[in-house]
């Protein structure tokens, strides 16, 4: 049953919920392992009725259905593609966490409140993915970070890593312009930060991430050529990408013996982090669970 994807029309119809209905809304959503991994918790839990469904809305939809998710008793909402910056405007309020990012990917209701409320797990799932997968490679702090992307996760992931102490940041973009909006932005937060947004001059034994698109597909080339790895020999490598392939990068990394994972940790983390928001219930009890369900 939570494993269709509903549409707005079926939430029309939908029978009230007592803060026992939970769902990830995207456009499109059928893909979306969310289901599974929450769903599976849920199962463990002693609150045998609680219940994570996919919505597909359309992002023109989005504003009457966040509306009435809220009205219908939803628990708690996940945002994925294209939703996460566009329902800001429609937010009752932003923790510190979405509002540094600009986006949300988990909403959640505040005692009294007359619309959902919103944070970002995506970043803080993101470290604790890198320190749970990499123990051996340093901190934050020691580690100078490449990070290859500049979109919503890149944005998520340079300001929780500077959060955690990254002091030295290189962004690689295809638009060089969205690179620099970034490292403007993660200079205003963090001024003694050091970033650049071009490829010249890359650190010795970085953290290399990639956060672009490519990965995605089983057939899409690595983010970062053969080449310049070799120039660049990063002590470890997290592709935020996942499927039922192994991203091109992680493959190139594995080959030339340097530690990598791709991104179903960084998934995982980031939903047992929305159940600490929704229910309190400490992430490292339940990433397993839903680290499980990935790498089935
Ligand atoms: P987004 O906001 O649309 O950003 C896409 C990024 O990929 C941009 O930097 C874009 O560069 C770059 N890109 C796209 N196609 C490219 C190509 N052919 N060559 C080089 N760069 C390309 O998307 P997002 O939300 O950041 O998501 C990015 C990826 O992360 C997706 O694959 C998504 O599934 C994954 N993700 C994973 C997790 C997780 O938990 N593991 C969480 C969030 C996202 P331009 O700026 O030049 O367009």
């Amino acid at each position: 049953m939570t494993e269709k994807t509903y549409t707005l029309g079926d939430l029309s119809g939908w029978r009230q919920s007592s803060g026992t209905d939970f769902a990830v809304l995207g456009y499109p959503v059928s893909h979306s392992l969310s289901p599974r991994m929450h769903n599976a918790v849920f199962e463990h839990s002693r609150e045998r009725q609680l219940r994570y469904f996919k919505f597909e809305v359309p992002p023109e939809k989005l504003q009457e259905a966040l509306a009435l998710f809220f009205e219908k008793g939803f628990a708690g909402l996940n945002l994925t593609l294209p939703h996460k910056i566009l329902a800001l405007p429609f937010l009752q309020s932003l923790d510190f966490a979405a509002s540094q990012i600009g986006a949300a990917n988990t909403l959640y209701r505040l005692p009294g409140a007359t619309a959902f409320s919103g944070t970002n797990t995506d970043g803080e799932g993101f470290c604790r993915a890198v320190s749970s997968a990499f123990p051996q490679a340093g901190t934050f702090a020691e580690l100078p970070l490449v990070l290859l992307g500049a979109g919503g996760a890149a944005r998520a992931i340079a300001f929780a890593a500077a959060n955690h102490g990254c002091r030295v940041l290189w962004i690689c973009n295809r638009t060089t312009e969205k690179a620099r909006d970034l490292a403007d932005d993660l200079k205003i937060a963090f001024p003694s930060l050091q970033v650049f947004c071009d490829k010249k001059n890359l650190p010795a034994n970085a953290l290399l991430v990639n956060a672009t698109a490519l990965g995605l597909g089983a057939a899409d080339e690595s983010p970062f050529s053969p080449e310049d790895f070799e120039i660049l020999k990063p002590r470890a490598v997290y592709d935020i990408t996942y499927g039922k392939h192994v991203p091109a990068l992680v493959k190139l990394s594995r080959e030339k013996g340097v530690p990598a994972s791709d991104g179903r940790s960084m998934l995982a983390w980031q939903g047992a982090l929305a159940q600490t928001v929704w229910r309190s219930v400490p992430a490292e009890k339940i990433v397993n669970i839903m680290q499980e369900i990935l790498e089935q």
